[in-house]
């Protein structure tokens, strides 16, 4: 039987926005083909040698405050752990506060600026409390590559996230491929329409929903690229029944007066 084992950082700490439900879908979809799917929560009590064990890493959105005590944490040999899985091309999903902490900073709404793992080429910044935050439905299609290709391949039409987002961070891209162009939301920094960033395998994102039961292509991309890498084979998943993500996406769409482009 394969098996995967999904990292999930910082649980407790960056769980507020759910984007455990990232970690659910991946864990379900592995089960439903009979792949077995271990979580192994990587937070304060891990120590680095557990960090190489994984074969996928999720990372979900944090409050200010929260990513300031996750960042206090991963230092040392945990962050050079995690940035050595990343650059060896295991695939991961981060999700609005981890991205801003895989960036070179983050500057917070309040308080000092925190140090990222300087690991995506880009930085983020809080214009202040009394800024607007970005909130609300957000749509945006995948153009990275070679993702964006591999998506069309597997689906037969342009690759499309449907997502929530909810931050006051802008995050501004310098030498990394975005994930993908805004259609609908703010995306990065509600002014350049680029959405996310993607580098080696990972997957970085503004998108709560969360992302993957919304978008259950890229979860199948995630455990499709994870297995290869694991076993060394051309892997091919088994189809699994989406009726209900088929629908509410339709119905998402709709809502947003955009039944036109999918
Ligand atoms: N604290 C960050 C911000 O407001 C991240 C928010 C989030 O993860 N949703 O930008």
């Amino acid at each position: 039987m394969m098996e995967l084992t999904i990292g999930w950082l910082y649980p407790n700490l960056m769980s507020t926005y759910g984007d455990r439900g990232n970690v659910i879908c991946l864990q379900r979809r592995c089960q439903w083909r009979g792949i077995q799917a271990k979580i192994l929560p990587l937070d304060r009590q891990t120590d680095a040698e557990q960090f190489k064990q994984v074969d996928i890493i999720v990372g979900g959105g944090a409050q200010d405050r929260q990513q300031e005590i996750v960042m206090r944490d991963l230092k040392g040999e945990k962050a050079k752990a995690l940035k050595a899985k990343i650059e060896t091309g295991t695939p991961g999903v981060f999700t609005c506060g981890s991205p801003q902490l895989l960036g070179h900073y983050y500057e917070p709404a309040l308080g000092q600026k925190i140090e990222g793992l300087g690991l995506l080429d880009l930085v983020s910044k809080h214009p202040g409390i009394d800024a607007k935050r970005c909130i609300g439905n957000v749509v945006f299609e995948i153009t990275a590559s070679p993702l964006a290709e591999d998506l069309k391949t597997s689906l037969g039409t342009q690759p499309l996230v449907i997502g929530f987002e909810n931050h006051g961070g802008r995050t501004y891209l310098n030498n990394v491929a975005a994930l993908g162009k805004v259609i609908k939301g703010y995306g990065n920094n509600g002014e350049d329409g680029t959405e996310g960033a993607f580098y080696r395998n990972a997957i970085a994102t503004y998108s709560h929903g969360p992302l993957l039961p919304k978008n259950p292509f890229l979860a199948d991309w995630l455990i499709k690229t994870s297995l290869q890498q694991k076993y060394q084979q051309e892997i091919s998943l088994t189809k699994l029944e989406d009726n209900l993500a088929v629908a509410a996406r339709k119905a998402m769409l709709q809502r947003l007066d955009l039944s036109n482009i999918n």
